[in-house]
């Protein structure tokens, strides 16, 4: 048996540093925010070999006092707390009092700082030996701080065999940086690698430049293909950009979400937006967006994880709620709408009526077409005031007189509907067009009617766990409202004695357990109207308009009136889009007229 002995500081440190340093990416996150708890208004990232030679950050924040600046490289040392009370209101990025501490304890780490805007003398640190004594000595510096951080990993040979390539891992390190500028359009980024200067991010807050911002982060194309929205309850404010359905991913990301300008990954808020998208994607693509929640700091937990990447509501069940729920209405509102492009012209964000989803639709359906994305384009440009808008959307009593979706002039190879509207041609997709207006129909019939439901023969037994009965139990409001009734049988058994008519040949018993897990892990479940919208999705297809069949000018009339009052109807019921416009500007194009 070994005896029991006190770790040196150095080896209590590295045992901290893998859980909050992983690999170069880490370092830049947690200097990068050390920075922004300063105050800094300007950051520079400067690296070498994706970090692995050299990181090195500069800020102009508030400093370090001389005589702290062995405290700021020792464990458990923190300006930013000081009591519990503290910790539930903190709204600093880190508060641990780790990081420097434990990277300095895997790399060769200088601290150089200066607080004073008066003098360019400043201190520099470094700490070193098994006890890490702190060498403090004079070193000009403007006020502000440089965090230099060389050979990481030169003394834990087993994290530097993690690593994978110099691409991957300055992948990881960009992504941090990018996710952090996203979080402070007040705050200036700049990202050098190799001598090259990678981003270049200019601080601005007003909605021209937080949609630069935005733009340089995610690619224009996504700004062009995203609704900005606003929801503002009391005491809580969701706003941020989200992509259109006809924009998604085959990967999840791009999905930002920022609680109190904190980046989060958190499996109860993907769940609600994914909820919330479920109606419009295609299947098993990832939607795309960048969403700011605020809200008072005492109601969300930040301490449930060392790198902080998921939190805790206080009400977990109220915030899936209203972020599905604003979600989901932004997401409703993409239709052709008659007074967008009125509101594109003036530049500024107005509200709607009901003061939440600002601008619309701005993506007119947009697919990911080059044709309709340059339409998108334009009005995105013009609501940011970097173009002037077109011709047309200025002429409002044009606008006013055309429907969004004009009068149809023909029927296409029997696929296709032409029509003209203001700004030129629309194009649509006769069946995809006309299979999600017979979807919503649907859906709406059974939502004024209620679910209808019918008895089992023989009731169905089904054997789960203690937990899931309980949860069942206390849930059993919400089978009922959707026309399933279950009955708690034993301790460990559910009974199932009624069910939706629609639901009559699934698989009911493995769509019980899908919900109660689902109940278990984020609080709801949206499973069992999901598996009745789809095959209510199924009815929709087969009773709509098949191709070749000829369809008379009232009646095309009449679909284009149809998709304009009709929610989602940018997208048919598997996410593709319905139409797109084909500007009198791009036809001009097509002809070379005009230039
Ligand atoms: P924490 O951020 O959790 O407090 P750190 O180890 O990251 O712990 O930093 C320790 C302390 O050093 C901070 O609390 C702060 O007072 C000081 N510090 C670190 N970086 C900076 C900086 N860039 N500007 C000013 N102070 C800093
Ligand atoms: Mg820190």
């Amino acid at each position: 048996m070994s005896h029991i002995r006190t770790l040196s500081p150095r080896l209590a440190n590295q045992i901290a540093a893998g859980e909050v340093v992983e690999r170069p990416a880490s370092v830049v996150k947690e200097v990068l925010e050390n920075s922004l708890d300063a105050g800094a208004t300007q950051v520079d990232v400067e690296v070498e070999g994706a970090g692995t030679r050299l990181i090195r950050i500069r800020d102009n924040g508030h400093g370090i006092a001389p005589e702290e600046m062995p405290l700021a490289l020792s464990r458990h040392a923190t300006s930013k707390i000081s009591s519990l009370l503290d910790l539930e209101q903190v709204q600093s990025l880190g508060f641990r009092g780790e990081a420097l501490a434990s990277i300095g304890s895997v790399s060769r780490l200088t601290l150089t700082s200066n607080p004073s805007s008066q003098s360019s003398e400043g201190r520099c640190a470094l700490a070193e030996g098994r006890d890490l004594e702190v060498n403090v000595k004079p070193a000009p510096h403007p006020r502000g701080t440089t965090v230099e951080v060389r050979d990481l990993f030169f003394n834990t040979p087993a994290r530097r065999k993690f690593l994978r390539t110099e691409k991957t891992e300055f992948n990881h390190l960009e992504e941090v940086v990018k996710r952090l500028a996203l979080s402070r359009f007040d705050v200036g980024f700049k990202l050098r690698h190799n001598q090259k200067v990678v981003h270049h991010l200019k601080a601005g807050t007003s909605q021209a430049e937080k949609q630069r911002r935005v733009a340089s982060v995610c690619g224009s194309a996504f700004l062009d293909q995203a609704v900005y929205i606003e929801t503002d309850v009391p005491e809580l404010n969701l706003w941020g950009w989200v992509g259109l359905p006809t924009f998604s991913r085959h990967r999840a990301d791009l999905q930002y979400f920022f609680v109190n300008g904190r980046v989060i990954r958190d499996k109860l808020i993907a769940h609600a937006v994914k909820q919330a998208y479920r109606d419009v994607l295609y299947h098993g693509r990832h939607p795309a967006f960048v969403l700011y929640l605020e809200l008072d700091p005492a109601q969300v937990d930040v301490n449930v994880h060392p790198t902080k990447h998921e939190v805790r509501f206080r009400d977990a069940r109220g915030m899936h709620n209203f972020i599905f729920s604003s979600l989901h209405r932004a997401l409703a509102d993409v239709r052709p709408m008659p007074d967008q492009n009125i509101r594109a012209t003036d530049g500024t964000a107005v509200n709607t009526a009901t003061g939440e989803v600002v601008q619309p639709g701005l993506g007119w359906g947009g697919s990911a077409d080059k044709i309709t994305s340059g339409v998108a384009m334009e009005q995105v440009r013009s609501y940011a005031g970097v173009h002037p808008p077109p011709e047309a959307l200025q002429d409002s009593a044009t606008q006013q007189d055309v429907p969004p979706l004009g009068y149809a002039l023909a029927q296409l190879k029997g696929i296709y509907i032409l029509a003209e509207n203001a700004l030129g041609l629309v194009l649509v997709d006769m069946h995809a067009a006309h299979e999600r207006i017979t979807y919503e129909h649907l859906k709406r019939a059974r939502d004024a009617e209620g679910v209808r439901s019918q008895p089992l023969l023989v009731p169905q037994a089904v054997a789960v766990s203690a937990q899931e009965v309980e949860v069942a139990a206390a849930n059993a409001a919400l089978f009922q409202g959707l026309g399933m009734e279950v009955e708690v049988a034993s301790e460990e058994a559910l009974l199932i004695r009624q069910i939706p008519v629609t639901l009559r040949h699934s698989d009911i018993e493995q769509l019980l357990r899908d919900v109660l897990s689902d109940l278990m892990d984020y609080g709801s479940s949206d499973r069992i109207e999901a598996h009745m919208d789809e095959i209510l999705s199924t009815m929709a297809c087969h009773g709509s308009v098949r191709a070749n069949r000829r369809l008379t000018i009232p009646e095309m009339n009449a679909l284009l009136r149809d998709m304009e009052e009709t929610e989602r109807s940018g997208q048919c019921n598997h996410g593709r889009p319905t139409w797109t416009q084909l500007g009198l500007d791009q036809l001009d194009k097509l002809f070379l007229r005009g230039s």
